[in-house]
């Protein structure tokens, strides 16, 4: 009975964690996987539009809110018109830049383009012509680049994203432009096969529908659509910054009852590819020969079994057993326990391993696998075969013995 309980205490608690989170292609670059945050929490990356020095104080208001709740955001300039900062104004971007925050590039102007302090009302700039374009995004990552400041991601008013610039984003920006903040994949792309060479970061959530507040925006964006490795919070200061209280309330939501991590669009993208890039080791120290115990290292950190009443992993038949709890907990993967089949159910990402209680007999990723040694009851704990559940979930198994 007690065994049951604690692993009905380990599934609620895993289940708190956002689950059954996954990759989907659509959202995805070929680089490398976009992924939900630590412990499977989701990423917000905020994203408020049209920085101008006429919208700066509303800004500056955004800045104020987002810091006191304690996240960074992103904020689009409208490049060339930029170029119209006091320097007061460019000192306290700089001050957001250094503090964590993070400038897009707007793409290009609703209306025309501001070149050299001329403004030309140029309709054939709106998502038309290439040279354009390329003049306008380089002329807006000099601009910021003049004060130390790296502009990555574009976005693009409307969401009007058309072929032409993405051909430019993958022929002309190379390392330049790391991200496309939009709305969604435009259907040209996924009907004609098309790819970015930097990603697109387009699940959105809307806190600007004119009929909700803030925070009913966010909430009913939210769920909509819960089960997704990040989201791109949209707003405008300019409409946020008449009821900072509602967006408070908004971001507060986001942070502590959805339970978001929040990141620039770098700091993702820079977070997604040391993920893909890491191997998780995990090492068991047998220390039995010479009186201790068996200890288990996680990417250096040294499990405490002591917090998991003191139940140690046992060596039987050369293989080692781990209590699931500690396992589970120690490498964030989530267990189900299906009391009637005695089915253990272990998911960490897209992998999930099948196991039954006293039974040789387990499949990983649907196919099947006869174990040396079957999970077991001890010390009224279920146990599992720590290699090859560790090894079935991708970690790196060591073994060393004193
Ligand atoms: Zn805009």
């Amino acid at each position: 009975m007690k065994k049951q309980i604690s692993l009905f205490l380990v599934l609620s608690m895993l289940m708190m964690l956002v689950s059954g989170l996954s990759v989907s292609a659509a959202d995805a670059a070929e680089k490398v996987p976009l992924i939900p945050g630590p412990g499977d929490r989701p990423i917000a990356i905020i994203k408020a539009d049209d920085l101008t020095p006429a919208t700066f104080d509303k800004f500056q208001l955004l800045y104020d809110v987002f810091t006191k709740v304690g996240v960074v955001g992103s904020f689009g300039a409208i490049t060339h018109r930029c170029e119209g900062f006091t320097d007061a104004q460019w000192a306290a971007v700089e001050g957001w830049v250094e503090n964590g925050f993070e400038i897009w590039h707007h793409g290009y102007d609703h209306d025309g383009v501001y070149i050299d302090g001329k403004f030309q009302n140029d309709a054939d700039f709106i998502g038309r012509s290439a040279d354009k374009m390329e003049m306008y995004i380089n002329h807006g990552i000099d601009l910021f680049a003049a004060h130390g400041i790296k502009v990555q991601s574009v976005g693009v008013p409307y969401n009007i994203f058309d072929e032409t610039f993405l051909t430019l984003l993958n022929e002309k920006f190379d390392g330049k432009i790391t991200s496309v903040l939009n709305a969604k994949k435009p259907a040209f792309m996924t009907e004609k096969n098309l790819s970015f060479d930097c990603y697109q970061l387009g699940n959105r959530l809307d806190l600007e529908d004119g009929s909700m507040t803030a925070l009913e925006a966010a909430k009913d964006d939210y769920q909509k659509a819960p089960n997704r490795p990040y989201y791109v919070v949209q707003m405008h200061a300019a409409v946020q910054a008449k009821d900072p209280d509602a967006l408070k309330e908004a971001i507060v939501y986001l942070k502590d009852e959805v339970g978001c991590v929040f990141m620039t669009p770098s700091q993702y993208l820079a977070y997604c590819e040391e993920a893909a890039n890491r191997v998780d080791t995990i090492e068991v120290i047998d220390e039995t020969a010479v009186g201790g115990k068996i200890r288990v290292v996680y990417n250096g950190t040294e499990v405490d079994f002591e917090s998991y009443d003191s139940v140690y992993p046992v060596i039987e038949n050369g293989r080692t057993l781990i209590p699931i709890r500690a396992l589970a907990e120690t490498v964030g993967a989530k267990v189900d326990w299906l009391e009637a089949t005695k089915k253990i159910t272990i998911t960490k990402g897209g992998t999930q391993i099948i196991m039954f209680l006293d039974n040789p007999d387990a499949t990983v990723g649907g196919k099947p696998v006869t174990l040396d040694v079957a999970p077991a009851t001890r010390n009224d704990r279920t146990m599992v075969p720590l290699r090859f559940a560790s090894e079935s979930l991708g970690l790196e198994v060591k073994y060393t013995q004193k």
